[in-house]
């Protein structure tokens, strides 16, 4: 998940409240990470975090559950990786590989992605990508990804002091 408009801990933290009421069993929540945006960079900072949840639900139901919660959220998809109240990803599904229209999973573009591989590596350095079957500490040590990630907070249930957005 991520955020860089308006409070982006709470945004998370809401989306954590709203995946459990809507059916999803969020197990651990990793710590914030205060991330630079990569792609479209003249944007605010994110915050990111990695949530290892427990489902009945199938993957493109889970998809419908989280598109209503951003959408909820007040999410507005102005620009394409542009700035967003909250953003939530399914990085991965169990051991499965997904190909819907609607829906890639494992998430094509996490092994490049700094912001994802740090969070995720908190809660399961060992748990092995399905497809290139690397670990996520193997991962995050070969990412060519070289943007600023900054650990913040054990979890987004504690207090954390905002720093500014960067311009
Ligand atoms: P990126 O996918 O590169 O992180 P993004 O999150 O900004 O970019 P969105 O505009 O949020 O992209 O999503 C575009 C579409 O991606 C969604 O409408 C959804 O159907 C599709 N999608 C495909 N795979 C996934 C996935 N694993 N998790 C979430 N959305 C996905
Ligand atoms: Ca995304
Ligand atoms: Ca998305």
């Amino acid at each position: 998940m991520g955020s860089n408009l308006g409070d982006r801990a709470g945004h998370l933290e809401r989306a954590v409240a709203e995946l459990r009421l809507g059916g999803v069993g969020v197990k651990r929540v990793s710590s914030i990470h205060e991330t630079e945006p990569v792609g479209f960079r003249a944007q605010p900072w994110f915050l990111n975090t990695v949530v290892e949840a427990e489902t009945a639900l199938f993957p493109i139901q889970l998809l419908d559950r989280i598109q209503a919660i951003e959408i909820r959220m007040g999410r507005r998809r102005l620009l394409h990786q542009g700035p967003r109240t909250i953003d939530i990803d399914i990085l991965l599904y169990g051991n499965f590989r997904i190909q819907a229209g609607r829906l890639i999973v494992p998430h094509p573009r996490m092994a490049e992605r700094r912001f994802v591989l740090e969070p995720l590596a908190e809660l399961a350095p060992e748990l092995r990508h399905p497809v290139s079957h690397l670990t996520i500490r193997e991962l995050l040590a070969t990412t060519p990804d070289r943007s600023t990630v900054r650990r913040l907070s054990k979890s987004p249930n504690q207090q954390i002091t905002e720093s500014p957005n960067r311009p």
